[in-house]
């Protein structure tokens, strides 16, 4: 019998080997690797864990025996090179073939490099997190070139353990592509009032371990560059074979790619979305930890369509953030805010037509459910009741 293969051991990897082990699936089962590690997730490599709050071990997804006691073959620190949809079968950097029935690619994602930098950090992988916070010394000259959400949580560990911290963006202000400027707008504040030199419209003339020159000739002295401008999918080892990619391998509302028997989850899918009628490849978090009980249905022949909504979060100084939905950078025509953006108490709302599309909760909790509701009621709600905090969430659903 040919095995179950999960190529990609990161968080949507791992839990979906859990997910078919959950689901009844008793066959042979291999979970890839190419990193040394087991299976572990991303968040805390630049929140809690470069703070020093995480231990290692809370990184991970599962403990070590986990995956001997659930039958499932870790292969780690080991390369696919070949994908051969017609005849079901992978080759692996060392020449051996392995055959399978199903196949998953949980292959990820890999941060943009900035071409001709040599000596700066990136943050992807646990050993780049050890690094970095080795590097976030009281009185250490911190240059973060990219104002999103790495260069940003990145930017609060490195203050918050007393480093003087440059972020360079290369936009009007950090974030504004996912959040507009309204919103950018508070974290630009925020990073300023922590005492971050925030430079934003940066033109960066060179790159290298010990500074940066912009291209109006000024020089920034680093001890450390750390460099988080995006990143790509993974999809080398899927165009190859060739399953459709476009912007992630293109899967169904099934999980399932362009070729029998193969599936794709997390930051590497392009996966059509039922709720909002077109594919989306969401690169955050909750969509690992949640595809892969609908891509191991799949697998399993079941009928499962992944239709969460997108959600991620974020802790930066004492902001804490979490965003639900999914607005284009110019899907939107109106942000309504309920509370105080000064208070940093609040939530904002991104609306294209007097539909909610996106609400982020700023220090405000236990509010996503009903953030959820309002977005998929596709429901015209009056901003005016939106913005008023004495008007519960749920009651504009019904006015
Ligand atoms: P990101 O969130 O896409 O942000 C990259 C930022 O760098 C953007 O603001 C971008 O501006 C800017 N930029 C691009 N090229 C630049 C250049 N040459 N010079 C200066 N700025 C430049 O990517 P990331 O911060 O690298 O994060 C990597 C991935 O991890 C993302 O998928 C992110 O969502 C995820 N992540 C998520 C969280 C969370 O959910 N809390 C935390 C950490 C990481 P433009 O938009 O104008 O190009």
């Amino acid at each position: 019998m040919d095995a179950h293969v999960i190529v990609g051991a990161g968080l949507a990897g791992a839990k979906t080997a859990q997910a078919l082990r959950d689901e009844g699936y008793t066959g042979p089962l291999v979970l890839i690797g190419e990193e040394h590690e087991r299976p572990y997730e991303r968040p805390p490599l630049s929140k809690g864990y470069l703070l020093g709050k995480d231990e290692r071990e809370q990184i991970y997804v599962h403990p070590p025996q986990w995956y001997a006691e659930h039958d499932v073959d870790l292969l780690l620190g080991t390369r696919v090179t070949a994908l051969d949809p017609g005849a079901h079968r992978l080759t692996l950097a060392d020449g051996s073939r392995l055959a399978y029935a199903k196949l998953l690619l949980t292959t990820g994602s890999s941060p943009r490099v900035l071409p001709d930098a040599p000596g700066v950090r990136y943050l992807r992988r646990a050993e780049e997190s050890d690094r970095l916070k080795a590097d976030f010394a009281p009185g250490a000259r911190i240059v973060v070139v990219g104002g999103g959400w790495i260069g940003l949580e990145a930017a609060a560990a490195a203050r918050l353990a007393g480093a003087d911290v440059t972020v360079l963006e290369s936009a009007d202000l950090p974030l504004l592509r996912v959040l507009g400027p309204e919103v950018a707008t508070v974290f630009a504040d925020l990073h300023r009032d922590h005492g971050v030199h925030l430079v934003t419209g940066a033109r960066i003339a060179g790159v290298d371990a010990d500074g940066v020159r912009l291209a109006d000739g000024t020089r920034i002295a680093a001890d450390a560059v750390l460099v988080g401008i995006g990143v790509t999918p993974n999809t080398e080892l899927a165009a190859a074979a060739g399953l459709t990619v476009d912007n992630g391998i293109v899967t169904d509302e099934h999980l399932r790619a362009s070729a029998a028997d193969v599936y794709a989850a997390g930051d590497v899918a392009n996966a059509y979305h039922p709720f909002l009628g077109r594919r989306i490849r969401v690169e955050h978090w909750a969509n690992a930890l949640n595809q892969p009980v609908a891509a191991a249905r799949s697998m399993l022949g079941q009928d499962a369509a992944y239709d969460r909504l997108p959600y991620f979060f974020t802790d930066q100084y004492d902001l804490g953030m979490e965003y639900t939905g999914h607005v284009e950078p110019d899907g939107y025509d109106q942000v309504v805010f309920r509370g105080d953006t000064k208070a940093g108490e609040f939530i904002a709302f991104w609306l294209a037509g007097g539909r909610v599309l996106a609400g982020m909760n700023v220090n405000v909790w236990d509010v996503t459910d009903p953030i959820q509701r309002l977005i998929r009621s596709r429901a015209v709600i009056d901003p005016a009741e939106l913005a008023d905090p004495d008007v519960p969430l749920d009651s504009l659903l019904s006015s």
